[in-house]
């Protein structure tokens, strides 16, 4: 199950991560946008760990749903937007049962998913954080469904997150900022599909930690 306890874990697990490699992210981002990323999931992150561990969250779709929030109003920008969009609709899923699970998590982020595609007007292949979320979302799926643990859903997720990212490498930006420096953008990954991968994957770590421990 994953209880409120948990969700906090996960939220600071992907600060840390993200504030790592935030002067990395800010770099990816300056290449064809303005040089911001890094900070502002670092930011958003922070400010998320810290409304998380507040004691008035009851559950880990409380917790997603503050994280989300803390995304919407410390980040201006594209990123802030729809990854505060995208921890909502995570909550979401999280809230459909008293004692989430793996398919809870599943179902958010693929509403998730669908979310960020809805207000970003992004598809796979834009060159956006899409190309690292959608193949996490499908791979977990199909690892739940073939009764994978929620450790083994979140590894399935990380390593597809990580896949895509990569692959953004030699995508042409169609979206977002980089659009407007196509040429610029070429040869390296896109900042938020990075992201995306950076949080899965210190997920997946914290779960294999918490299994193995
Ligand atoms: P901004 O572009 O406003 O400076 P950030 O630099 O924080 O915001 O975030 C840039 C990232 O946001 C991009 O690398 C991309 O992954 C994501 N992004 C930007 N616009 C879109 C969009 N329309 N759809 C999906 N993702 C997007
Ligand atoms: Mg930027």
């Amino acid at each position: 199950m994953i209880d409120r306890d948990l969700a906090v874990r996960l939220v600071v697990a992907a600060s840390r991560r993200v504030d790592d490699h935030r002067e990395e992210l800010s770099r990816l981002d300056s290449v064809a946008g303005d040089g911001d990323h890094g900070v502002n999931m670092a930011a958003a992150l922070a400010e998320a760990a810290r409304r998380a561990g507040e004691d008035d969250h009851g559950s880990a779709a409380e917790v997603m749903r503050a994280t989300g929030s803390a995304f919407h109003e410390t980040v201006g920008g594209a990123a802030g937007a729809l990854f505060g969009a995208f921890f909502g609709a995570l909550a979401g899923g999280l809230s459909r049962s008293s004692a989430p699970d793996e398919s809870g998590l599943v179902a958010g982020m693929e509403k998730g998913l669908a979310r960020v595609a809805r207000i970003g007007k992004a598809g796979p292949g834009d060159k956006t954080m899409i190309d690292a979320l959608a193949p996490a979302v499908s791979e977990a799926r199909e690892a739940m469904e073939g009764d994978g643990d929620l450790a083994s859903v979140l590894a399935a997720a990380a390593r597809a997150a990580r896949e895509g990212a990569r692959a953004t490498a030699g995508m042409r930006p169609s979206a977002g900022r980089a659009r407007f420096a196509p040429d610029h953008s070429m040869g390296t990954e896109d900042p938020g599909a990075n992201t995306v991968a950076l949080i899965l994957e210190s997920w997946d770590e914290q779960l294999s930690s918490e299994v193995t421990a």
